[in-house]
Formats: C-alpha cells, sequence, structure tokens
C-alpha cells in the first residue's frame, strides 16, 4: 500500500492589492485635480494550499476583500467563488476567488485544494469455493473484483489489486487445512475411567469446519498416568492432508483431605436398589439417619429409587453394573466399561457421577484370582488416581443365621470401639436386598440416637477403609 503524507501548508495570508485611480475631472480643462486613489484589496484565509485525504471534508474558510480609501475608510466587497470544490474529483482544484464590483472583478486570489487517495483497495476472501471466491472493495472505486489478480501456486492462492490511484492490495490463501489444538500443542488431563478429548478443531482453506474429518492415532489409557503422543490427521475434501502430534500427559486427579468425624457411623448397602430398599428408605426418613448405597443394576425394576435415595440425602457409590467377577475382573478396560455404564445410570438418576466405590466383593476379593493377575492392585491404584475413593468395610455385621440381635450387637460394639481408637471410622457393611437389614438398622439407629452417634453418607472427606488386596 503506497501512502502519502498529507502535506500541510503554512497557513497563507494572501493580500493582493490594486491601486484604482478615480479622477473625476480627468480629460477636462482644468486638470490639476489631486486624484483620491482607492485600494481594493482581497486576503484569504486558512492554508493556500491544502491537502485533503479521499473522504476528509473540505472547510473553506473564505476570503474577504475590500476597498480601502486614503483615509483607511474600507467599503467591503462581494466574493465570487469558483468553481466549486467538488469532493469526488481526485487531484488538485483550482479555486478562484474575486473581488467583484459592479459585475467587475477588482482583485482575485487562487486556492490549490488537492484531494488525494492513498487507500488501498480492501480484499475480502470468501467462505465458499468458486471463481469468485473474493470481493475487492474501495473507498473511492467501489467494486473492484473485476480488477483483482487471482494467482494459483502450489500451497496458496495469491490475490492482488489495484485501485485508479495506484494503491496496491494483496492476501493469501493458504490451500492446506489447519489443525488448532485447544488449550495447545501439550496439555495436562486428570486421570479418568474415559478419555475426554481436550479439544481439536479443523478448517480447510474456506474456514469451513472440518472436524468431523479429524482421525487420533495413539494409545491413551485414560486411568493411567503418564506422558502419551496423538497423532491428529485430517484431509479435505479437496485431499490436502495434514498432521500435527500433542502430547497428552495424564495426571492425578485432585482429591480433598480425609477428616475423622468424631462418633459418626458410616452404614452401608451393597447390591440394590431392590425389593426392600423403599421401605428402608421410609425408616431412615423417620429418623433423618442417612447411609451410603453401593448400587448396582441388578434389579432394574428398583432403579428410580437411585435417585428417591439421593434426593433424601444418601450417598450413591458405585458398586457394579454387573456383579459377575469373570466379566467385570476380566481386565482394566472390561472393568471401567461396566463402570461407565453404572456411572450414566447414576447419572441419570442423580444429575451427577459418584466419585466413591465399592469393588464387587471387596478389594481384597479372591474371585478375580485367576481371571486375571493383578487387577485388584491396578483398580486400586487406577481409582486413586482418578480421584476417587474406595471403601472395604470394617463392620459385617451379617450372619449366617441371620440372628438379629447378633447383628446389632455387632455393629454398636465395633462402632464404639472404633470411634473410641480414634484411628479411623466405622464403616458397615450390609446388603441391600436383605429384608431383615431393617429391623437391625432400626434398632442401631435408635440405640446410636440416644448415645449420642450420629449416621452419615459417605463422602469423599471420608477416610477409606482398606482391605488388604490379595490379587
Ligand atoms: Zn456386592
Amino acid at each position: 500500500m503506497k501512502k502519502y503524507g498529507i502535506w500541510i501548508g503554512l497557513a497563507v495570508l494572501a493580500v493582493a492589492a490594486i491601486v484604482l485611480f478615480f479622477a473625476p475631472g480627468f480629460g477636462g480643462e482644468t486638470p490639476a485635480v489631486t486624484e483620491e486613489p482607492l485600494t481594493a484589496e482581497i486576503q484569504l484565509y486558512g492554508e493556500r494550499e491544502i491537502t485533503l485525504e479521499y473522504g476528509e471534508s473540505f472547510d473553506d474558510a473564505g476570503a474577504e476583500a475590500w476597498l480601502e480609501a486614503a483615509d483607511g475608510t474600507r467599503t467591503l466587497l462581494e466574493i465570487r467563488v469558483s468553481p466549486a470544490f467538488d469532493p469526488e474529483k481526485l487531484g488538485t482544484q483550482e479555486i478562484r476567488y474575486d473581488a467583484v464590483r459592479n459585475g467587475e472583478t477588482l482583485v482575485g486570489v487562487t486556492r490549490r485544494v488537492t484531494v488525494l487517495d492513498s487507500v488501498a483497495p480492501e480484499i475480502t476472501l470468501l467462505g465458499e469455493p468458486g471463481e469468485r471466491d473474493f470481493i475487492a472493495l474501495d473507498n473511492h472505486d467501489g467494486d473492484v473484483s473485476d480488477r483483482v489478480e487471482r494467482v494459483e501456486e502450489a500451497d496458496r492462492i495469491v490475490y492482488t489489486v489495484s485501485d485508479e490511484s495506484g494503491n496496491e492490495a494483496q492476501i493469501e490463501r493458504a490451500k492446506d487445512p489447519v489443525l488448532v489444538f485447544v488449550g495447545g500443542e501439550s496439555v495436562q488431563i486428570p486421570a479418568d475411567y474415559r478419555f475426554v478429548e481436550p479439544g481439536v478443531l479443523a478448517v480447510d482453506m474456506y474456514g469451513r469446519d472440518i472436524s468431523d474429518r479429524i482421525e487420533v492415532e495413539g494409545e491413551i489409557t485414560p486411568w493411567h498416568l503418564g506422558e502419551y503422543s496423538l497423532t491428529y490427521t485430517v484431509t479435505d475434501e479437496f485431499g490436502r492432508t495434514v498432521s500435527a502430534d500433542r502430547v497428552v500427559e495424564v495426571v492425578q486427579a485432585e482429591m480433598p483431605e480425609t477428616v475423622i468425624q468424631d462418633k459418626v457411623i458410616y452404614l452401608t448397602f451393597d447390591d440394590g436398589p431392590a425389593a426392600a430398599t423403599e421401605d428402608l428408605l421410609d425408616m431412615l426418613a423417620k429418623y433423618d439417619a442417612k447411609v451410603t448405597f453401593f448400587v448396582t443394576y441388578s434389579d432394574p425394576r428398583y432403579v428410580d429409587l437411585i435417585g428417591r435415595a439421593y434426593r433424601e440425602g444418601h450417598s450413591i457409590g458405585l458398586h457394579g453394573y454387573a456383579h459377575n467377577a469373570s466379566l467385570i475382573y476380566a481386565s482394566e478396560e472390561d472393568y471401567f466399561d461396566y463402570f461407565d455404564k453404572m456411572q450414566e445410570i447414576i447419572y441419570e438418576q442423580t444429575g451427577e457421577y459418584t466419585r466413591i466405590v465399592r469393588f464387587v466383593g471387596g478389594s481384597s476379593n479372591s474371585a478375580s484370582i485367576g481371571i486375571c493377575e493383578g487387577i485388584m492392585t491396578a483398580l486400586a491404584e487406577d481409582l486413586t488416581n482418578m480421584g476417587y475413593r474406595y471403601y472395604d468395610w470394617n463392620v459385617q455385621p451379617e450372619n449366617a443365621d441371620c440372628d438379629i440381635d447378633a447383628s446389632f450387637q455387632n455393629i454398636c460394639g465395633n462402632a464404639m470401639r472404633i470411634c473410641g481408637e480414634g484411628e479411623t471410622v466405622p464403616i458397615s457393611l450390609q446388603h441391600d436386598p436383605g429384608g431383615w437389614n431393617c429391623l437391625v438398622v432400626e434398632r442401631v439407629i435408635i440405640w446410636g440416637m440416644q448415645n449420642g452417634y450420629t449416621f452419615k453418607g459417605i463422602d469423599l472427606t471420608t477416610p477409606e477403609v482398606h482391605h488388604r488386596i490379595c490379587n
């Protein structure tokens, strides 16, 4: 683009003058009468030379003219300006200011006004393929698209245009599609059971979104900490391909500190919801006692009770979509496939994903031995990486004889002992489908309330109770 400095003229006080002789007796017999000269003068206001950028307004400061007698008396004269300034006309215009008296020009002065166009046209690339994939507009010449020279090169298209004043504009369109990594080429994501793409977009040379054409290569195990390299490739409809790598670092997810709360008992119920869950919830509501349900999808007829329990202030933990060790412990991938399914059910019921877990069979189960070596050790570490807590139990009141008195004694005795030691919290295990639980639980709650205990649901600040993992 060519640039012109705007010439700023010095203020000129232009005073032109002529002297007129008036000789009343001239040609008569008696000359010798002294003539009284009248002087006509004109003064131009503002600058004599003005340079304007096209589109800038011209404020005419005007001119003044007068006749001055010898005694200093002034008579103003009429000024005629011609031609009128034309703001559309590029170049120099000479504008005359004439002092006129009785139709006769007595004195005049000229102003030169130059209008320049130093603004180049603007080329806009349009977002669709075609011969006219651009438009060019100029401030003075208007639409100059017809004057655009469009040159195809191997990797770009170059568009050039000049306006009538010779101002040139050039713009390029790169032909390759562009990959944009949201968050940069190196990102950190917290460990999780599924990989959530941190964000990648692709556009073609016309700026059209072709993100759905992106293909990703590379393995990522989102529950294992570490650095992974992923290769993203996109090919547009013109067959142009670009690839780029991104480093994804899976990092430890955040987890709040645990707090041992004094005289709090955590009653937990596995394998539900089931037929007995409704009565259990009714009874708990009566005492405003809160518990934790480690839920399954074993009986879809009762799935809505997950939502009810959640709304009534109980904690919802994940137990298993399936309860079959040979399915869920076949591999970490299998475990997290079922985990994902159960999370979706919990989400449908509660509006959130849970982060507390109880392994089917507990972390110390031996059922997984022979199915997948070391899987419980791996899963325990994975859940911790993901910012989840898994809970085993340290109170187990159920017994083969369904002896309610024995169960009652078991919970109360162990809760008192564990709370008294103050090293962890009492977490009891019962099973939701067992109808007799309700009777035991009610007795425990009444006893607890009479003895200063409260019953709460597990949350991420509840200390974990872990068994010894044997696989
Ligand atoms: Zn179970």
